[in-house]
């Protein structure tokens, strides 16, 4: 469905950094990462106004292993609302392990449909059908197809395009970074090289 179509592939990381000392410095390399959208919704960056709708998800929690709070193979980027219905729940399936599309579909008016078992536990986990995501998801969808529909592609490519800002993470200063290939390929370089798309 327009504005929600799951990845078809496992996520493959492009980026490596390493040894930071706290979760958050991680951030930029996650935005850039996972395209500045929720790895478990697919809400972009691009639909909120605010800064801290999105947060740093732990995919196997700190609770359940210390080892993993700052290790970037850990880490996702995340809408608050998923992250806090995910909390400290094992057992929900890896977007750089699993292709999402083969688990989970959005259908016409913004209901999250599971195709299997774990994107049964997708749904559950995270409420996906609850009646706020419900609402928010069909209304960006009647959004969406408007604009579309009347030929509004400026405010189109701005809803389904990236953001303003983007990092730059090339200059990022890191202890480590164990894919060093993978900053040139940023969003922002992108963007510089005139090859970033108007919309993804
Ligand atoms: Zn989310």
């Amino acid at each position: 469905m327009i504005g929600f179509e799951y990845p078809a592939h496992p996520h493959q990381r492009r980026h490596g950094p390493a040894g930071y000392k706290d979760y958050g410095s991680f951030r930029d390399w996650l935005r850039d990462e996972f395209m500045f959208r929720c790895v478990y919704c697919l809400h972009r960056e691009q639909w909120y106004s605010r800064s801290g709708t999105f947060h740093i998800d732990h995919f196997v929690p700190v609770s359940a292993d210390p080892q993993g709070a700052l290790q970037y193979t850990n880490l996702l980027y995340a809408c608050t609302t998923c992250n806090e219905a995910k909390a400290d729940i094992l057992g929900l399936p890896d977007p750089c392990s699993v292709p999402f599309q083969e688990c989970i579909e959005i259908e016409a008016a913004g209901r999250a449909t599971a195709k299997n078992v774990v994107g049964q536990r997708l749904c559950d986990v995270l409420r996906l059908n609850s009646a706020a995501n419900l609402a928010f998801r069909s209304r960006m969808i009647r959004i969406l197809e408007a604009l579309l529909r009347s030929g509004e592609v400026a405010l189109y490519q701005e809803l389904m395009g990236f953001p303003a800002e983007l990092p730059d993470l090339r200059t990022k200063r890191i202890p480590r970074n164990d894919k060093p290939e993978g900053a040139a390929k940023c969003y922002f370089a992108l963007r510089e090289r005139g090859e970033l798309p108007a919309t993804y």
